[in-house]
């Protein structure tokens, strides 16, 4: 008897096959495919594996082809697979043919039909705008797309619907959604892919609930359907200074505590020499601070010197006090840092550098010693400045995008100061990740004319926007949760190319494709481009 095991989309069973009848099945390879039907019947004992979905019954063929031969894959296709990603993404054909790599692809699916479903049910229509838009930076490096019916000039490769979707808010459609895909010439980092999706969501007549409860219901939605489990609403809201001051970052992590604390006026009158003159003075307090050794506090310090600061101190209370610090503490100190038995104390001090560095070495311990909790912990984040300064060039740009309309208190400042005004403008945030971005919009030309003209920005671009607010542009706002993200993040991996079908590398190439490529000579000249 040849036992086979067969895989389709479902699962893997054993086929038992008589050679006498089907000679031919002496000859499988892996990765062949055939056909075969027969009897369903249950293992003899002994022989059941419990391992196995399918591991107590097995097929007994009667019926049986060859399909197509397979070459010998390049790597085993298996589920602990060996090869290396390179190679995987080589034959992406067969790396998706793993059982966890089609469960997180039929995931995304599951997780993308519960987010029509939900926004169906509130009478959105999901409309398709255009791919080839024309370039109007939104904030990242556009993909250009030459002309060849009008050489030298170019069609860009649309960041995301913005505009599009504002323009169908003043056609009248009232709700709309996408699965829209935003492709920006960024440069490569981590966990960014040159072309990403979101589920793109603008409404007419609404305000910064309405957004909020809308996102929040359709969270509540998706984490039922494909996980089965219940979120709290409503999420909670963190203004983005108290973010930044009290977690460093403008997406704070909730699945711990370990706020950054104000050591400033418990250590104020101890007039210890490195404190001296510094703005701020803010720290951690690690309840589980035994877990982190004398080598570690090197490299933190180390850290915190590349950070641009001064370095850290720190103080361990166990029986004594032990550390850096240590002398400057005592019952007093002690008592308001609320400095408890086998809590460690990390101290850094200088601007406002200390928050993003604390922030990020919060992050770095809670993992070392393991303490998330379980589940997720959604969040927004609001009130963040309409504008930044970009630290490449010096210039104001929008901190989201220039669409933003600034929170009404603050108007008066917009022309003299205006990094000092706040947008209408929110972040949802979840175990750390920024999720979604969205702001309540300008439906009045002459506020977003200004607002172009603070950035520096040519309104040309903008014109079939700009002409559009002239004409009876109902009040709107919306938000863009990025898909790949959230089921990366629901399905609980760690890299958004686990969750696409045909990724590109970190370094934005696409290695089943082979791109990008050079193209050939007759393609140029039909473009009218030369190189150099
Ligand atoms: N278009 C924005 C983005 O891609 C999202 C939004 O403001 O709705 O980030």
């Amino acid at each position: 008897m040849i036992f086979v095991d067969l895989r389709d989309r479902t699962g893997v069973l054993q086929l038992v096959i008589d050679p006498q009848k089907f000679p031919e099945a002496g000859s499988l390879g892996l990765q062949d495919c055939l056909y075969a039907a027969g009897v369903l019947k249950e293992r003899p004992d002994g022989q059941k594996n419990p391992k196995m979905v399918t591991g107590g019954v097995e097929m007994h063929v009667e019926r049986f082809e060859l399909l197509a031969k397979s070459k010998v894959p390049p790597f085993v296709v298996e589920s602990d697979v060996k090869a290396s990603e390179e190679l995987r993404l080589r034959y992406r054909y067969l790396d998706l043919r793993r059982a966890p790599v089609q469960k997180s692809i039929i995931f995304r699916h599951k997780v993308i039909s519960a987010m029509r479903e939900y926004l169906n049910g509130y009478d959105f229509i999901e409309i398709e705008t255009p791919i080839l838009t024309r370039s109007m930076p939104e904030g990242a490096r556009d993909y250009l797309v030459p002309s060849r019916l009008y050489p030298g000039k170019f069609y860009a490769l649309a960041q995301s619907p913005q505009m599009y979707k504002q323009l169908l808010m003043v056609a009248g459609f009232e709700r709309y959604y996408q699965i829209a895909r935003c492709m920006r010439d960024e440069d490569p980092r981590h966990d960014r892919q040159p072309e990403h999706t979101q589920i793109d969501i603008e409404m007419s007549f609404v305000d910064e609930d309405d957004v909020f409860g809308l996102t929040e219901g359709m969270f509540v939605h998706i984490v039922k359907t494909v996980l089965n489990q219940e979120l709290k609403i409503p999420f909670p809201r963190l203004p983005y200074e108290q973010s930044i001051r009290r977690y460093g970052t403008d997406k704070p992590d909730l699945r711990f505590g370990m706020e950054i604390i104000n050591v400033k006026e418990a250590l104020e009158e101890k007039d210890f020499p490195p404190f001296r003159d510094k703005g701020e003075i803010r720290g951690l307090m690690i309840d589980e601070g035994g877990g982190i050794s004398r080598k570690r506090l090197d490299e933190i310090n180390e850290q915190a010197k590349n950070a641009g600061l001064i370095g850290v101190f720190w103080a361990k209370r166990e029986e004594k006090y032990s550390g850096s610090i240590a002398k400057l503490l005592d019952e007093n100190t002690a008592a308001k840092l609320r400095f408890e038995r086998g809590n460690l104390l990390i101290v850094t001090a200088g601007d406002d550098k200390v928050f993003p560095f604390l922030g990020q070495l919060r992050n770095e311990l809670a993992a070392e010693l393991n303490l998330h909790e379980p589940g997720f912990r959604f969040l927004w984040v609001t009130d963040f400045p309409i504008f930044e300064v970009d630290e490449k060039t010096g210039r104001l740009v929008p901190s989201h995008h220039i669409f933003t309309q600034p929170q009404a208190e603050d108007l008066k400042y917009l022309e003299k100061e205006p990094l000092t005004v706040h947008g209408r403008l929110y972040d949802l945030v979840c175990n750390g990740n920024e999720l979604a971005s969205g702001s309540i919009r300008n439906h009045n030309r002459q506020l977003q004319e200004k607002l172009f003209a603070i950035a520096g920005m040519a309104k040309k671009k903008y014109t079939m926007l700009l002409d559009a607010l002239e004409y009876g542009a109902p009040p709107h706002g919306g938000i863009a949760p990025g898909i790949d993200r959230i089921v990366m993040i629901l399905a609980g991996l760690k890299s958004l190319r686990d969750v696409i079908a045909f990724p590109k590398t970190t370094t934005a190439q696409g290695l089943l494709e082979g791109i990008p490529d050079a193209v050939s000579p007759e393609q140029l000249r039909e473009l009218k481009i030369k190189f150099d």
